[in-house]
C-alpha cells in the first residue's frame, strides 16, 4: 500500500545488499564510458561500438523493417539514435530516451596560437553554462578532430594517457590578487582569460625558410611540434574542432565509495543508464528509442541539437516504412527527457526549497518542470503522463523521488524536454541528482544511477 506520506527513503534502508552491489558493478562500467567518452564525438563513437557488438546494425532512410530489429542511426559523428522496433503496431507509438552527450568544456578558439613574454598559449572560447575560476588551476587534455589541409582527418586525444603531457590555464597568487578578489564572482577569472600554457621553449630555428628572422621562437616550437606529431600548420586549427577536457579520470568517491566523482556526469550519467538500456532489450512491445543528442549545453541547435529536424526525420521514416506516418507516430509516443537535476546541497541548502528538492541516494528525480522565473521556458509534463510514470516505477520496486531545479526566483535552467514535446509526444524530465553540476568535476551517488538506469530499462519495456 502506498504510504500516507511521500517520504522517500534513502535506497541504502531500502534495498538490499545484492541490490546495492549490482549498482556498485554498473557503475565501473559507468566509469569507463567516462574516461573513453569525454567530449560527443567520443560519446558517440563509443556507443556505435557497444551498439554493433550488441547487434544494431547502421539504418539508412528507406531500409525496410521489421519487429525485433536493432538498429542505429548516427548523425554527424556527434549524435546517435539507436531503436528496437516493437511488435505493436507503429502507430500505436513508440517510448523515446533522450540523453545528452555534450558537456561544458573550454573549445580552443579557431586561431588559437599565440606567443606572450616567453609562453604559447592558445585561446579558449568556454562552451555552455560555467563558473570561469573553476578551470583554471587544473590538468587539461585536449580532445577533438583536426582537419588539415591535405584534406584529411585527425582525431585528437592528449593529455589523457599515462605518460602524455596535459594543459594548463594558470591564476593569479593570493599574494598579489588583492585586485582580482575585488571583482565579482562572474569575472573573477574572465573569458579572455581562460588561455591555456602549451610551451615556453623557443625553436632552435632563428629564421624561416625565405630568410626571415622568427621573431616568435616559442609559438614556433609548438608549430614544429604539433607539425612533427599530427602533419598540421597552423591554417590547420582554424576548421577544427579541438575542445579542452579536466584531464583527471573518474573516480569513487568517499570512504563508503558511495559516489562517483567525474568531469561530463552532466549528462552521461543518464546517456550511459540510457544506452545500456537499450542494449539489452530483446523483443519489446512498443518501439524502443534512445536518442544521444548534442548541443543541449548551448541551446539545443544545430543539425546534431534536439531543436533540428533529425530525430524527427528518423521518427517519420521509421513511421513511413512501417505503414505509418510521423504525426500518427509522435503524438501516440511517451518520452522521457533524461538529464539531471541539482541535488540538494547540505552547504548550500538555501538554493533549495527542501520539501520539493532532490537528493542523493534517494532514486532516480522526475522533473515535471524546469524553466525559471514563474515556469518560463518550462514543458511542464501532463499530471497523466507523470502518474503513469510514477506508477510503473512503484509497481516495480525502483526507487524515485521528485525534484525541482532551485527555488522559486533563483535561476533555472531547461533540458531537450520542450523540443520533444513540440514533435507531439508525453514528456517528462527524469534523471539523477548532481552536485557540483557542470563542474570541472561532478559528484553523483551510485545507488541513484542504477536507480535511473532500471528506471530507463522499465520504461522501454513498456510491460
Ligand atoms: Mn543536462
Ligand atoms: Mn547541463
Amino acid at each position: 500500500m502506498t504510504s500516507l506520506h511521500y517520504r522517500p527513503q534513502p535506497i541504502g534502508e531500502r534495498k538490499e545488499a545484492a541490490w546495492r552491489q549490482e549498482a556498485w558493478t554498473f557503475c565501473e562500467g559507468y566509469k569507463q564510458f567516462l574516461d573513453i567518452a569525454k567530449t560527443e564525438r567520443e560519446a558517440t563513437t563509443e556507443a556505435v561500438r557497444q551498439l554493433q557488438a550488441h547487434g544494431f546494425r547502421p539504418f539508412s532512410f528507406g531500409d525496410p523493417l521489421r519487429p525485433g530489429d536493432r538498429i542505429y542511426y548516427e548523425n554527424h559523428h556527434k549524435s546517435v539514435i539507436a531503436a528496437v522496433i516493437g511488435r505493436r503496431p507503429i502507430a500505436e507509438g513508440m517510448r523515446v530516451l533522450a540523453a545528452h552527450i555534450d558537456s561544458p568544456r573550454l573549445d580552443l578558439k579557431q586561431n588559437p596560437l599565440y606567443e606572450k613574454d616567453g609562453m604559447a598559449l592558445l585561446k579558449t572560447h568556454y562552451y555552455g553554462g560555467i563558473k570561469k575560476y573553476q578551470w583554471t588551476t587544473i590538468p587539461l587534455a585536449i580532445h577533438g578532430v583536426l582537419m588539415l589541409s591535405d584534406g584529411s582527418r585527425r582525431e585528437i586525444r592528449l593529455g589523457d594517457e599515462e605518460g602524455d603531457p596535459v594543459f594548463y590555464i594558470d591564476d593569479l597568487l593570493p599574494h598579489l590578487a588583492q585586485d582580482q578578489m575585488k571583482r565579482d564572482a562572474a569575472n573573477v577569472v574572465r573569458g579572455e582569460e581562460l588561455n591555456i600554457v602549451v610551451g615556453s621553449l623557443p625553436s632552435g630555428q632563428t629564421q624561416d625558410e625565405s630568410g626571415e628572422k622568427i621573431s616568435e621562437r616559442v609559438k614556433e616550437n609548438i608549430l614544429r611540434l604539433l607539425h612533427e606529431k599530427y602533419g598540421m600548420v597552423e591554417q590547420d586549427f582554424l576548421a577544427s574542432e579541438l575542445e579542452a577536457v579536466p584531464a583527471f579520470p573518474a573516480r569513487d568517491v568517499g570512504l563508503d565509495r558511495s559516489f562517483v566523482g567525474a568531469y561530463g556526469q552532466d549528462d552521461r550519467v543518464c546517456a550511459y543508464p540510457a544506452l545500456q538500456a537499450v542494449l539489452e532489450l530483446e523483443q519489446v512491445d512498443r518501439t524502443a528509442v534512445v536518442i544521444l543528442t548534442d548541443k543541449e549545453e548551448i541551446g539545443s541547435v544545430g543539425n546534431t541539437g534536439l531543436q533540428s529536424a533529425y530525430f524527427r526525420y528518423f521518427a517519420a521514416d521509421v513511421a513511413e516504412t512501417l505503414g505509418s506516418n510521423d504525426r500518427t507516430v509522435l503524438s501516440h509516443s511517451e518520452c522521457l527527457s533524461a538529464d539531471v537535476n541539482a541535488a540538494y546541497d547540505p552547504t548550500f541548502a538555501d538554493v533549495s526549497e527542501r520539501m520539493n528538492a532532490s537528493f542523493v541516494n534517494k532514486g532516480v528525480v522526475l522533473t515535471k518542470f524546469t524553466g525559471a522565473r514563474g515556469k518560463s521556458g518550462a514543458s511542464d509534463a501532463h499530471a497523466e503522463f507523470q502518474a503513469g510514470v510514477q506508477h510503473l516505477l512503484d509497481a516495480h520496486d525502483i526507487p524515485w523521488q521528485i525534484g525541482e531545479l532551485g527555488r522559486v526566483d533563483l535561476g533555472g535552467g531547461g533540458t531537450v524536454a520542450g523540443y520533444l514535446a513540440n514533435l507531439g509526444m508525453n514528456v517528462l524530465d527524469a534523471g539523477v541528482a548532481v552536485l557540483s553540476m557542470h563542474a570541472p568535476y561532478e559528484l553523483t551517488a551510485k545507488l541513484d544511477i542504477y536507480a535511473t538506469y532500471q528506471a530507463f530499462v522499465t520504461f522501454l519495456k513498456n510491460e
